[in-house]
């Protein structure tokens, strides 16, 4: 059951450890068997996903728990759109999985590859101002606690710890199934283009509000942002998707090769980056195409880089985004990965970076080859000052004293780790910095 664990490192290239154990369940048993085991033993645990989180989050020292092999659709309740969900179900198993239902999620971030149990656990995110972030889609969440007992939360049984567990940052048990409300599957149109910095700034509160699924992307160094605006249509309504060939174009040429030339280019003549994204800024966009929910909200991501994301309060977004222009030009740095700003509604897990705040959100990126750190460093002390919330898959600075005045019921969240995790089973370092010993 449990087997040498050999070297995890995560995509971004930012986090790397030698787990003691590693096992790959292929039943609930089996998983309250690796913790028994684990705990005879004095080793932590932690599940992991697909490695997408940036920060150490999924990382271990003790046993690596793999959940891949617990994947698939375990239930569907057809009247209520509702399907439970193996922990470790990939989310581009998806469309797959819900197509015969004809259900689909109802949002999306940018790409697909995480697990259902590690995007709701750090509280991944899409854009739309109307729209709450995927862990709020969660109607049931079922765990094995650290004594090795199953935990099962829902509408009805439990009901008053479903604000904790659907968000739980991997700090309350070993999430083994999730019952997520989905939609009837629809279509989105996406129309993108090229635009003016102040433009778009000025008129934000208007385009987000205006529009199902906004975001933008500045290109540092420009004053072009290249808008995304996504308007949500039946299911049934005229597809009118971008042709293989034009796809492969931008998604794989301009966002992926272009952006790793780019990259490279960077390193060894960065004087040279604000022409190259000058020039980006009038390669990209201008599409208008219709497509299934998930081809339009997701696209691959084959370059590697790292990234830090906070939320803030979504009326702050202009200023905050003409701040952090500011501080671009002012420190000097040469930056070829553009900046990505998005929106969410409020919702009510307790440690949402949305928690009870209609948020904006400022995302930034730097690739992996690069020091990342003066950048970020400084965008997180920026965003502080906007009372931002980082992302708890994303890189940042801030420890546990500082957001629990960050969010309201905190304490509560560690009161419930206290009662199911008393000895720390599933603690690792990230977690002590970011909720306490
Ligand atoms: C290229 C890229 C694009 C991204 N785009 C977006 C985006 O658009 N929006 C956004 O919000 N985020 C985005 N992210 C961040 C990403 O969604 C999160 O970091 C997410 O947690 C990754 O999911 P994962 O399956 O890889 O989880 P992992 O990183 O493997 O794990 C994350 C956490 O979940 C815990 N966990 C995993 N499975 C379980 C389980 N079964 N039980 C208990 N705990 C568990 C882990 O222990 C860990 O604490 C992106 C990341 C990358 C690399």
């Amino acid at each position: 059951m449990l087997r040498p664990g050999g070297v995890w490192r995560n995509w971004g290239r930012s986090e790397q450890t030698t787990p003691a154990f590693r096992a790959t369940p292929t039943s609930v048993d089996e998983v309250v068997a690796v913790i028994r085991a684990a705990r005879d033993r004095g080793l932590t645990v932690k599940a992991v996903g697909a490695s997408h989180s940036f920060t150490g989050i999924a990382a271990t020292e003790g046993v690596l728990l793999d959940l891949g092999r617990l994947d698939g659709l375990l239930a569907v309740d057809v009247e209520r759109g509702r399907v439970t969900l193996a922990a470790g179900t990939h989310l581009h198993q998806l469309p797959a999985l819900l197509a015969p239902y004809g259900l689909a999620l109802e949002n999306m971030g940018d790409i697909d590859r995480q697990t259902i149990a590690g995007a709701t656990s750090t509280g991944t995110h899409g854009t739309g101002a109307r729209f709450r972030g995927l862990a709020a889609q969660l109607v049931a969440v079922t765990l094995v606690t650290a004594d090795g007992s199953i935990l099962r939360v829902s509408e009805t049984e439990n009901a008053e710890l479903l604000p904790a567990v659907r968000l739980g940052l991997g700090s309350l048990g070993i999430v083994v199934e999730v019952t997520v409300q989905c939609v009837p599957a629809y279509l989105l149109r996406a129309v993108e283009h090229p635009e003016g910095f102040d433009e778009v700034l000025d008129a934000f509160e208007q385009r987000v509000s205006e529009s199902d699924h906004f975001e933008f992307y500045w290109w540092p160094h420009t004053d072009r942002v290249m808008t995304r605006t996504n308007t949500r249509l039946p299911g049934d309504a005229e597809l009118r998707p971008v042709g293989p060939v034009a796809n492969w174009v931008e998604e794989t040429l301009l966002q992926n090769r272009v952006l790793a030339v780019k990259s490279g280019l960077g390193r060894i003549a960065p004087a040279l980056t604000p022409a190259v994204n000058r020039l980006a800024t009038r390669v990209y966009g201008d599409r208008d195409f219709t497509d299934k929910s998930y081809e339009v909200f997701t696209s691959p991501r084959t370059v590697r880089f790292r990234e830090s994301e906070y939320a803030i309060p979504r009326e702050a977004v202009p200023q905050a985004v003409r701040d952090l222009r500011g501080l671009v030009e002012r420190m000097g740095w040469r930056l070829s990965f553009p900046v990505e700003v998005r929106v969410a509604a409020g919702d009510e897990n307790w440690m949402s970076t949305a928690y009870r705040r209609d948020s904006g959100y400022i995302a930034v990126h730097q690739y992996f080859r690069e020091d990342h750190l003066p950048y970020f460093r400084a965008v997180d002390a920026l965003l502080r000052s906007y009372d931002g919330r980082p992302h708890w898959g994303k890189i940042h600075f801030q420890e546990a004293e500082e957001l629990a005045s960050r969010y309201p019921r905190f304490g509560d969240f560690v009161s419930v780790r206290d009662r199911l995790d008393p000895d720390r089973v599933f603690a690792n370092p990230y977690l002590e910095r970011v909720l306490g010993a």
